[in-house]
């Protein structure tokens, strides 16, 4: 046992020591000043857009709702971590995942993300993809893009976003600075230089940090693309050049970094599984080749005969818009598709059937336009005649409610019916309203009769975002 010592004089060194190690922290992480820029941060919106636009064209992008969700959940935790003032509200930051086995990954100007499939594969844990994640951000938010495009020529000539889209675009900014590799037809990203590498590094690691992710996470996943890919290993390394001891610069700011909180959201393993049930991904050559499916696919492939329930993904939370006639326009939960280009029927993948010519859809909305007499009620009840003639078991469930599309006065009727294609009870829910000309604007919602619950608030909400521009 030490020597007593008096209340007030055992806690004064506490207090002091408290206030040194508080001061050694604040100056020991690494103060990051992001380089000149002629640019406004709203250019790197239009120029990352631009280019987004047409990489979702190009390249073929996983079209599943959840490993979709998962990383834009990740990807949230870490804008969010942004210090402060490299925040640019005005950015756009999205995350998906291309359905191609090179370990690869970028971000454009402004926040759109695309992370390969071999990327995600690669990583051994949750922390290290958010790791690749948390550095690709960090050049965002240090708009890397446009600050090399600011280096590359005087700021008088580059002044427009047009010129800097047009070089894009062009393959300018290959031409431009030399440095551009080429991730698809026509479209390009940055290849940065060890000093923006180097600032990438570290703001990443003070980015997992504040999200709540072991910033060490991020060099352990640079060893281990180092060791993949053979010698000069995979694609994303050559984009993003070791600045020069980069495990050892990232390890040491990590040593002054207090991780926050936990992070991690347990569903990585999960997610890994769920790859490997899909088909292989593509690889670079396939694409090049054009064997690969460009977007996320356009429409709905046609499923065949199903009798017994139809397992698909639940319906996104995000709405997708779509413009199925001029004077329409609709959102669907963002991972479904319209089962034709320019078609009124949108389902999510799997759901849609045709039996020797005759189509029909498990789950989904199908819009539609009917010819009546100006009366809305008399105009809805012959038109769940007609629906009931090709279905015979279709029955009106309680009353038909009023309702408003587009601030229209509508009808929304319940009804039960049994599916032709599973066999089983089906919730079908019809929306009716009056256009010009007596013609009656028809909203059917069709979904199993056990997911009716989720279904019935899907379809209200696709009902909601009805725009109609007719008079
Ligand atoms: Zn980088």
């Amino acid at each position: 046992m030490s020597a007593p010592l008096s209340p007030r004089g055992y806690r004064a060194p506490l207090w002091a020591l408290t206030i040194v190690l508080a001061t050694v922290c604040a100056s020991a992480q690494t103060k990051i000043v992001a380089p000149k820029n002629a640019y406004k941060p709203s250019d790197d919106v239009q120029v990352g857009q631009e280019e987004a636009a047409k990489v979702r064209k190009e390249l073929p992008l996983l079209n599943d709702e959840r490993l979709h969700q998962y990383v834009e959940t990740v990807g949230a935790k870490l804008v969010a971590a942004i210090p402060p003032e490299f925040q640019h509200p005005e950015f756009k930051h999205t995350f998906e995942i291309v359905n191609q086995k090179d370990i690869n990954a970028f971000a454009l100007p402004g926040g759109p993300m695309f992370l390969n499939r071999g990327m995600i594969e690669a990583a051994k844990s949750e922390a290290e993809m958010a790791g690749v994640m948390a550095h690709e951000i960090s050049h965002v938010a240090l708009r890397h893009g446009t600050a090399q495009a600011t280096k590359a020529r005087a700021p008088s000539i580059l002044s427009t976003v047009g010129q800097i889209a047009g070089a894009v675009v062009g393959g300018g900014w290959g031409s431009l600075i030399g440095t551009a590799s080429q991730i698809g037809p026509g479209v390009y990203v940055m290849k940065y230089s060890r000093e923006y590498e180097s600032q990438a590094d570290i703001m990443g690691a003070q980015i997992l940090a504040r999200a709540g992710y072991d910033p060490r996470e991020m060099a352990n996943m640079f060893k281990t693309l180092e060791a993949e890919g053979g010698g000069s290993g995979p694609e994303w390394l050559s984009d993003h050049p070791n600045p020069g001891n980069r495990y050892e610069a990232i390890t040491r700011e990590a040593a002054v970094l207090q991780v926050q909180g936990r992070a991690d959201t347990g569903q990585f393993a999960t997610m890994q599984a769920r790859f490997k049930q899909m088909g292989p991904a593509y690889t670079a050559e396939q694409i090049a080749k054009g064997q690969a499916p460009k977007g996320s696919g356009g429409t709905v492939p046609t499923a065949t005969v199903a009798r017994g329930p139809v397992k698909v993904d639940p319906p996104s939370l995000q709405l997708q818009t779509y413009t199925p006639a001029n004077f329409l326009r609709v959102g669907v939960p963002s991972n479904w598709k319209p089962v034709k280009d320019g078609g009124a029927t949108f389902t999510p993948p799997g759901a849609f059937f045709d039996q020797n010519g005759q189509t029909g859809f498990t789950h989904g909305v199908q819009l539609g336009t009917a010819k009546g007499t100006g009366n809305l009620q008399r105009d809805t009840e012959s038109l769940l005649k007609s629906f009931a003639r090709t279905n015979p078991q279709l029955r009106l469930q309680g009353s038909v409610l009023r309702d408003t599309v587009d601030g229209r006065p509508a009808l929304t009727s319940t009804l039960s019916n049994v599916s032709d294609i599973t066999g089983q009870p089906e919730q079908i829910a019809i929306t009716t309203t009056q256009l010009p000309s007596n013609t009656v604007l028809f909203i059917i919602g069709v979904a199993p009769q056990t997911e009716a619950a989720t279904y019935t608030d899907t379809f209200r909400r696709v009902r909601q975002s009805v725009k109609i521009n007719a008079r």
